[in-house]
């Protein structure tokens, strides 16, 4: 599998996630918010998740 070092993600349930490294497959990964103004690391999250 490819790995994309510039891509660190812990998400291990993920299907793109490199599983034996910390890192995302993609090439590009799309970052969203929750809410119209994000005010929390929280808020925010990796719209390419898809589970397994
Ligand atoms: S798509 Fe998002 S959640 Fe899935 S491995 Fe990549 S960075 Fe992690």
């Amino acid at each position: 599998m490819k790995i994309n070092k510039s891509i660190g993600c812990t998400v291990n349930e993920c299907k793109y996630h490199a599983k034996d490294d910390s890192f995302c497959s993609l090439d590009h990964i799309n970052v969203v918010k929750h809410s119209n103004r994000a005010t929390s690391q929280e808020a925010t999250d990796c719209g390419s998740f898809e589970a397994e």
